[in-house]
């Protein structure tokens, strides 16, 4: 009986998660997150932001993809609210100021005041895993 597979993923220091370490490229958008810094990547021929990251750009094909830091705005392009969860979330589209828009879940936030259009600004915080993962806010 091995006994390896009885230690959880969780907890784990962001270099070693396994949900990032198959994807490198990911590498420096987990590490910036970790200093408090929310960081897009756009494509350095064509100029254009994607979201979301990988190690092509999806319009023209290219490798050259720069990692732009970004005060992480946007506003509420479509949302829902999951009540039967415990406890209930509120998940979202986020469209950026740069263009991309985000699937992410909405925090410090009054459900019934929410709208589409509604501006947000982005909130790292830390998940269970140990990442430190996006999520947004109503801008106050
Ligand atoms: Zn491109």
């Amino acid at each position: 009986m091995s006994t390896q597979a009885t230690k959880k993923p969780f907890g784990v220091p962001w270099e070693t998660d396994p949900f990032v370490t198959p994807w490198p490229e990911m590498r420096p958008f987990w590490a910036a997150a970790a200093e408090g810094r929310f960081l897009m990547p756009r494509c350095g021929d064509c100029g254009k932001y994607h979201w979301h990251p990988r190690a092509v750009c999806p319009f023209c094909h290219s490798r050259k993809i720069e990692w732009i830091e970004s005060p992480g705005r946007g506003t509420i392009f479509s949302f829902s609210i999951a009540r039967t969860w415990s406890p209930p979330h509120a998940i979202a589209f986020v469209k950026t100021a740069e263009e991309p828009v985000i699937l992410t879940q909405l925090v410090d936030c009054d459900f019934d005041a929410l709208r589409i259009e509604l501006p947000v600004k982005v909130k790292l915080a830390p998940v269970e895993a140990g990442r430190w993962m996006p999520f947004f806010a109503p801008e106050r």
